[in-house]
Order: C-alpha cells, then structure tokens, then sequence
C-alpha cells in the first residue's frame, strides 16, 4: 500500500510542483494518475522511490515510513517503466532481465525460470529471445521487456510513467491489454502516469485526476465525472 499524506514538494526555484496531496493505492490497485503536463505526476512517481524527497508531509509504503527504509531495500521492492525504452544495450535481453533478480542474489535457476514465466505473460516466445540484444526486437517488444524486467524480481509496487507514449497506436492497445491481464494475474499495486484519458479509463481501478499540484478528483473510471 502507498500513502501520500497532505505531501508538499517545492523545488529549490520556488516551483510549487505538489500541494496538500494526499492519495492512498491499496494492495492489488492499479491507480492511474492523469492530468496535463507540469501538474505533478512525475514528481509524485520520484517520489515513491526516493528520487527526490517532499518539501512537507509524509509518505508510507506497506504502512511504514518511506524514510524507515533501507533506501537499497525500497528501490528493489519496487519496478519503474519509463517513458524512454531503457534497457542497457550491450546487454542481451536475458542480462537485462536478470540485473534486479542478480543484485538480490537470486539463484540462476530460479532467475531463468522467473524470466521464462514473464515472457510467457506477456506473450513472447522466449526461444526467440536467446542471446538477442535490444537493438534487434521491436520498439513494443523492447517496451515489454522492460516491463518484465521491472517486474522480474517480484516487487510488491510497480510505476509505470507513460511506458507506451513512444509506441505506434497498435503496439500501444496491445500492451494497454496485455498491463490489463497481468495485472489480473499478479494482483501488484501500480501507478500508472498517462496523459492519455482513454489509456486512464481503460486501466484504471482509480483514476486520479491531477491539475497544478492537486488532486482534482480520484475515483473509479465509471464515476468520473469528467470536467472540461
Ligand atoms: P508532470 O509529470 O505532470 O508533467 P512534473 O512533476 O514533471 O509534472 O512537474 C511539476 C512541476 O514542477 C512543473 O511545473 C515542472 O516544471 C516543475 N519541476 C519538475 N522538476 C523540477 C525540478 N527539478 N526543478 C524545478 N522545477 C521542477
Ligand atoms: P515530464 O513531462 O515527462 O514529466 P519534464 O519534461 O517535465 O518531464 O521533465 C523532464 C526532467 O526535467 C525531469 O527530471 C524534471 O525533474 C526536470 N524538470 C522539469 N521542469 C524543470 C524545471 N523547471 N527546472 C528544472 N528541472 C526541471
């Protein structure tokens, strides 16, 4: 679970970038949050793992203080899939897969057969991914890897911040569906930033709508009301 409690951030340029948020993600939700660029939502991702830290209020994650934590043993327990396609290049995918799963000191076997798992998830046929390097897959396929490997050593809390923005309307549908089945399957907690309000609905238990810092409204998709 993620708890925002009456969270401020204010960059050190004055930038008031969050004001009083306070917003709660249960165990199992996929919340998405929404709104138009600069209203906050990256802010409020980085500041789920500890990338920057709030100006006033307080955060927990699995009702603990996210300052309590080990910030090595809070980053592993969550997955991040940006925007940009970030897979490390000279990798293969399986190396790419395997860094978070490594650093936990998982056994091999256990890390290929969890890989194995996840690209089944997903839909991809995991002997054709056998000492492929990112440049040769697809831009949807390289964004899915990156989900798997996000997910790869089994986080509790996974963020999304807009992961199919750079991707072609098809491909884009295709993991939209595909973010929707797995998380009937693994039941993680998620945030999901989008500016897209169809991708919103489409995905969200809640949808959060964000503007100039606040929480305009936060419900499920099917009693929004939506404000011009
Ligand atoms: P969003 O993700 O919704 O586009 P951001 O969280 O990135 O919004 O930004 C919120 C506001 O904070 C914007 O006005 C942005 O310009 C500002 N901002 C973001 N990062 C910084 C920073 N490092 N320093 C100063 N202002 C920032
Ligand atoms: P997004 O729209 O995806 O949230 P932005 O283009 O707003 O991304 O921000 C990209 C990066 O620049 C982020 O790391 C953010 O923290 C930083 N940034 C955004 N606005 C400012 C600002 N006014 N001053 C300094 N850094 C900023």
């Amino acid at each position: 679970m993620i708890e925002f409690k009456d969270v401020k951030k204010i960059y050190p340029d004055g930038t008031e970038a969050l004001k009083d948020f306070s917003l709660t993600v249960n165990d199992g939700e996929l919340v998405t949050l929404i709104g138009p660029s600069g209203c906050g939502k990256t802010t409020t991702m980085k500041m789920i793992n500890r990338l920057i830290e709030p100006t006033a209020g307080l955060i927990y994650i699995n009702d603990k203080n996210i300052k309590d934590y080990n910030i090595h043993e809070l980053r592993w327990n969550i997955g991040y899939v940006l925007q940009e396609i970030a897979l490390f290049p000279h990798m293969t995918i399986e190396e790419n897969i395997a860094v978070v799963p490594e650093m936990k000191k998982w056994k091999r076997k256990k890390i290929y057969d969890r890989s194995l798992e996840l690209l089944d998830m997903v839909g991809l046929d995991p002997s054709t991914f056998k000492g492929r390097m990112p440049s040769e897959l697809s831009g949807g396929e390289q964004q899915r890897i990156g989900v798997i490997r996000a997910l790869a050593a089994d986080p509790d809390i996974i963020l999304m911040d807009e992961p199919f923005s750079a991707l072609d309307p098809i491909s884009r549908e295709q993991l939209q569906s595909d973010i929707r089945d797995l998380q009937r399957k693994i039941k993680k907690t998620i945030v999901f930033v989008t500016h897209d309000m169809d991708e919103a609905m489409a995905l969200g238990d809640k949808v959060c709508l964000m503007r100039e810092g606040r929480i305009v409204q936060v419900d499920p998709p099917q009693e929004l009301i939506l404000n011009p």
